[in-house]
């Protein structure tokens, strides 16, 4: 099982083991379930919910992936099929409209990423999770401590 990063966050895995699943349903078209997550990591215990309302901030990460979504669906159409702004050129629109399509279908791939993002910036990998215990701090939420 690979341990990168990248893979990990793709994967929705947990930042600190890189081997649990961060959501309760593996998968991200289970519409009921997008984004309900494990209250733990089910392999190290580390807490999904780090503190109060720690997911907000993922509005960040989602705007930034729609750009970059945005930008490289653009860059490869125009090397791929091309465009120009010409008015009788419809090549920009077809790129605009199928981006559009494809950017709602991917939505709930863009949240569970966003969320795996988020939280591996805050959740460092410990290759030692297995004998480290886990680090709890002042932005641990309440009910967090008192397991
Ligand atoms: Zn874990």
């Amino acid at each position: 099982m690979s341990k990168n990063i990248v893979v990990s966050m793709l994967t929705n895995k947990c930042p600190r083991c890189r081997e649990g699943k961060l959501f309760v349903s593996s998968n991200p078209y289970n519409l009921a379930n997008i984004t309900k997550m494990n209250d733990a990591c089910p392999i190290c215990g580390q807490p999904t919910e780090i503190e109060v309302g720690f997911y907000v901030g993922t509005g960040y990460v989602s705007y930034a992936l729609t750009v970059a979504y945005f930008v490289s669906t653009f860059v490869a159409w125009k090397v791929l099929i091309g465009m120009t702004f010409d008015l009788d050129d419809n090549r920009i629109l077809y790129w605009l409209f199928s981006a559009i399509a494809l950017v709602i279908l991917l939505q709930p791939i863009f949240m569970r990423l966003s969320r795996s993002i988020w939280i591996a910036m805050f959740v460092s990998y410990n290759k030692n999770w297995k004998e480290e215990p886990l680090e709890y701090n002042e932005r641990m939420d309440e009910k967090m401590k008192e397991h």
